[in-house]
């Protein structure tokens, strides 16, 4: 039996990436649109760095655009997306990757670092996907998937604001999942490690030490992994948390 296949080509499915601006986003937004989608890049406040990833992208022969909005503002969110939706080419892909960390051990914790880390990712997740929904369902295709953490799948240290939104990001997927399944949508997580961008500075060698693979994640790998729940061949797979983390336990 075929796959079933998406009712436009690539070239008509547009891809949301949230936080494209840099890190993992940017690396998703390339290769997305290496896979043959128009890409909307997200940002909040980097426009420059913004504008470079699309210019990076129209130079390597892709179609890309910029949307700056904060995942965190359910107002100002549901705004721009309406925005995007006038488009007539439908966003079939959603990558809900914008996440902050303001790690403390929890004594510490202030009410500023846990309600901006739940608002950026938790809330985020909420404010982007659920105006992009109904419009999803009426194409009957789809692809979202969620940035989430191994500090959401294990937990971590400091982290106790962060693991949280990124647990919540893994239970809203499985539910999601479910509701949507029947209408050729599928929802995934996917749960890095530690990888090199600017949200993990520096990593002690006693840290890379506990990775079996003894070395940081690339960007580019978790592109990899995205690019391919986003394609046509990955249809069969849904509600589940995907771990990208070199073996670490
Ligand atoms: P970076 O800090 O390198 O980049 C974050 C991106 O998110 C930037 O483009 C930033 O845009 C954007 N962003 C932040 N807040 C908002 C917001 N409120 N609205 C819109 N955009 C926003 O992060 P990473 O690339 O490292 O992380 C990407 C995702 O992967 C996050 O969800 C993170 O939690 C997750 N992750 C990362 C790991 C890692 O080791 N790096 C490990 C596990 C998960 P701007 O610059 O304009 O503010």
């Amino acid at each position: 039996m075929p796959i079933p296949s998406p009712s436009l080509p690539a070239s008509e499915r547009r891809a949301l990436v949230t936080g494209a601006s840099r890190g993992i986003g940017a690396a998703i937004a390339k290769r997305l649109a290496a896979d043959g989608h128009p890409v909307i890049v997200n940002y909040r406040n980097n426009a420059d760095a913004a504008a470079r990833v699309a210019a990076d992208i129209v130079a390597a022969g892709g179609e890309a655009s910029v949307a700056c909005f904060d995942v965190a503002d359910r107002e100002q969110t549901r705004k721009a997306v309406s925005e995007l939706l006038r488009d007539p080419r439908p966003i079939t892909t959603l990558v809900n990757n914008a996440g902050i960390a303001r790690d403390n051990a929890f004594p510490a914790m202030t009410d500023e670092d846990w309600d901006s880390v739940l608002r950026t990712s938790l809330d985020g997740f909420y404010n982007v996907t659920h105006p992009l929904i109904m419009p999803m369902v009426r194409q009957k295709w789809g692809r979202i998937i969620n940035l989430s953490s191994i500090s959401g799948v294990r937990g971590n240290r400091g982290q106790v604001n962060y693991s949280a939104a990124k647990a919540g990001i893994i239970g809203a997927t499985k539910a999601l999942a479910i509701e949507l399944a029947k209408r050729r949508i599928t929802v995934n997580a996917v749960a890095p490690g530690l990888i090199a961008t600017e949200m993990i500075a520096s990593v002690p060698d006693f840290v890379i030490d506990q990775i079996p693979v003894r070395r940081i994640g690339e960007p580019e790998e978790v592109a990899a992994l995205v690019s391919f729940l986003a394609s046509d061949a990955a249809s069969y797979i849904t509600g589940q948390v995907i771990r990208i983390d070199g073996g670490f336990q």
